[in-house]
């Protein structure tokens, strides 16, 4: 049976390390705030921006939520875009994407401030990521996957790990933090040949697929860990979730295992927090 690796623990500590630097912060006069750009009301963002303003209250940080409709057009939200990326008191954006199909999304991230890019939007952010500066700030999935490794002590210098998934948002900036901790990676994706058994030869596993349940025994050995990035809807149980991962069947097998839900999921908005509080250091030169 292999031990669980729940992100509560982990969201539980950073959010304890967290209120000190907010506190800290604010005895300087400063208060940490996030802005939340919504474009219409999808209830997968409505879901995710609840989440993200609970997890600001339990630490004291402070946001603003922006709110156009689904109509809004391009020069009026580029403007709006401007105007909030160059608030003083505005320290990390989160702008939910994808933006409607009127709207140039890619011309509407470039106006993202690249110092307040907390959810790594722009492709300046994702320069930084790849150049190993740490004045760029990841996307909150990689590095929700990251500080669970850390939490739980797994240690990464001279490990095998196989990243299956490529994509800018969760497969290759976790292979680049995976890398710059020493680790020793290989990222698969839907060309790569006989998957199963570049899974098998990983001390680590990270799962950022979008496919319900594909990894299972086959992929999979004794000793390994599993870090399952994916959330699909669960094809066994309407109106559930699950993993990239076959928790069944995988759990069994390997020494150490995320859950879904409960996992790298329940960690991404302390990281959005973290990431804006690190923004408000940095813009104030106390990082
Ligand atoms: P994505 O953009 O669709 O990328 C999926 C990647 O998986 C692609 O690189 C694709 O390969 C690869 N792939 C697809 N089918 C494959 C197969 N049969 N064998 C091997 N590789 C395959 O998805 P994403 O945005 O990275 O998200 C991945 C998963 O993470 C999804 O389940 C998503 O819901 C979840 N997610 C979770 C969080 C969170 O907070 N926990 C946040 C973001 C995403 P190609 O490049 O060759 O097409």
């Amino acid at each position: 049976m292999a031990e669980q690796l729940r992100g509560k623990p982990v969201v539980q500590a950073m959010k304890e390390e967290l209120m000190q630097r907010v506190e800290a912060l604010k005895a300087k006069g400063i208060t940490p705030k996030l802005g939340i750009v919504r474009v219409g009301a999808r209830p997968d963002d409505l879901y995710y921006e609840g989440g993200a303003k609970k997890t600001c209250d339990s630490i004291g940080l402070a946001y603003e939520v922006f709110e156009y409709p689904e109509d809004v057009g391009q020069a009026e939200f580029e403007q709006a875009v401007k105007e909030i990326g160059a608030k003083q008191d505005i320290h990390g954006i989160l702008m939910f994407s994808p933006l409607p199909k009127s709207l140039d999304e890619k011309k509407i991230r470039a106006l993202i401030p690249v110092e307040k890019d907390v959810d790594s939007l722009t492709l300046g952010s994702a320069g930084k990521v790849f150049a190993d500066d740490e004045t760029g700030f990841p996307p909150c999935t990689p590095t929700a996957c990251m500080e669970i490794l850390k939490h739980y002590k797994i240690p990464l210098e001279g490990k095998r790990v196989t990243v299956v998934g490529r994509s800018l948002v969760v497969g290759k900036p976790v292979a680049m933090l995976l890398m710059r901790e020493n680790a020793t990676v290989t990222i698969c994706h839907s060309r790569t040949k006989d998957l199963p058994a570049v899974c098998k030869e990983a001390d680590i596993v990270v799962a950022a697929i979008g496919r319900a349940k594909m990894i299972n025994a086959d992929y999979v050995k004794p000793g390994q860990i599993v870090i399952d990035v994916g959330i699909n809807p669960d094809p066994d149980r309407p109106g559930k979730y699950c993993g990239d991962v076959d928790f069944d069947s995988v759990e069994p097998i390997v020494e150490k295992i995320t859950p879904v839900p409960g996992g790298v999921g329940s960690v991404t908005t302390i990281v959005l927090c973290k990431h804006t509080i690190m923004a408000c250091e940095m813009l104030n030169n106390l990082a």
